[in-house]
């Protein structure tokens, strides 16, 4: 059995605030790059949706086309998605 890959998560001051395009309120998103044994793996990007009754996170990861040879641009199938979207839960506190 190989060793496990190390990955990591570059944090980064790349925060955009944007107006949400259904509603008009503020929302934060931020992408920087998942490193696997220091070597740019994937890519993500998460979007906050702050100003809201119901605050959600939206998480897109992108796996594969990164840190490999022979990368071709175009070859976008060989890259992976990943979505998650994550609603806070009622806590019954309200
Ligand atoms: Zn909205």
């Amino acid at each position: 059995m190989s060793e496990l890959p190390v990955y990591g998560i570059e944090l980064n001051e790349r925060i955009k605030t944007f107006d949400c395009p259904h509603c008009g309120k503020k929302s934060m998103t931020v992408w920087g790059f998942v490193s696997r044994n220091n070597a740019a793996h994937a890519i993500y990007y998460a979007g906050l949706m702050t100003g809201h009754d119901q605050a959600s996170a939206r998480l897109t990861i992108s796996i594969g086309g990164w840190g490999v040879e022979n990368v071709d641009e175009d070859n976008v199938e060989s890259r992976r998605w990943l979505f998650v979207e994550a609603h806070r839960q009622a806590t019954g506190t309200k």
